[in-house]
């Protein structure tokens, strides 16, 4: 592990407590590895609206399956070697006030990301999910102003990437950044097998990462020395500063 001064970080804001898994638990596992402070910050458990098959087994309470929920987050984030944290904010609807914000700002400020991950701007399927974008991008001014807790180290510029969404055509989505995976696609399979209440979504995450290791690989060339089977897909908010185009 290197110096906390040096270390490198980033931070994820996920709408429910799974979400981080199946869009992002790719990046994380593979920047965990180089060393990053991988850091989460799930705003709700998904209670209401992403724990079908929990609600489903009977005489649930809210209680029991944020329960459920956190415990299998806490295990997938373990895995992926990142650190979470639940604000709890309730789900369908997920909504927040000025001090949330203010929250989400001190994280930032904590952790001094290099980069941030969350959902798209858009999902007409999804309130919560670019809610949630909405709130990680206002913290992130908010945590950039001197003049917010003045004295403290405001954070820099960090890039923010949008992961992809269930249903992507619906969004508006078009991913600018193709991210290989493939050397920890068995860690981001574990991390998903974590998610029981969401069993259905295995197979289709799996359909996913393929599909997107396919295209990563089109876009180096398919005779490029690398091989790669699995990918995940982001898309960028701000335009990259760069002294290199190759
Ligand atoms: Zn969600």
């Amino acid at each position: 592990m290197s110096d906390k001064t040096t270390q490198k970080s980033a931070l994820v804001v996920s709408a429910h407590s799974a979400d981080f898994v199946w869009r992002a638990g790719g990046a994380i596992a593979l920047h965990g590895e180089r060393g990053y402070q991988m850091h989460i910050v799930c705003l709700s458990f998904g209670e209401r609206g992403e724990s079908a098959k929990l609600w489903r087994k009977g005489e649930m309470t809210e209680e029991k399956v944020k329960a459920v929920r956190r415990e299998e987050a806490t295990a997938a984030a373990e895995i992926l070697g990142a650190t979470i944290e639940f604000f709890d904010l309730g789900d369908y609807p997920l909504r927040c006030d000025k001090e949330t914000l203010f929250r989400l700002a001190d994280v930032y400020r904590r952790v001094q990301p290099h980069f941030v991950l969350t959902h798209s701007l858009q999902d007409p399927y999804n309130y919560d999910h670019p809610q949630a974008t909405h709130l990680a991008q206002e913290a992130r001014i908010i945590a950039q102003a001197e003049g917010y807790r003045p004295g403290e180290k405001i954070v820099g510029a960090p890039p923010v990437y949008c992961f992809e969404p269930h249903q992507p055509e619906q969004c508006n989505w078009k991913p600018d950044v193709l991210l290989d995976i493939t050397a920890v696609w068995q860690k981001k399979y574990r991390a998903i097998q974590c998610m029981q209440g969401q069993e259905h979504l295995w197979e289709y995450y799996t359909r996913v990462a393929l599909q997107r290791g396919v295209q990563a690989q089109r876009n180096i060339g398919i005779t490029a020395d690398k091989k790669i089977t699995h990918g995940e897909d982001y898309q960028s908010i701000f335009p990259r500063v760069t002294e290199d185009l190759s």
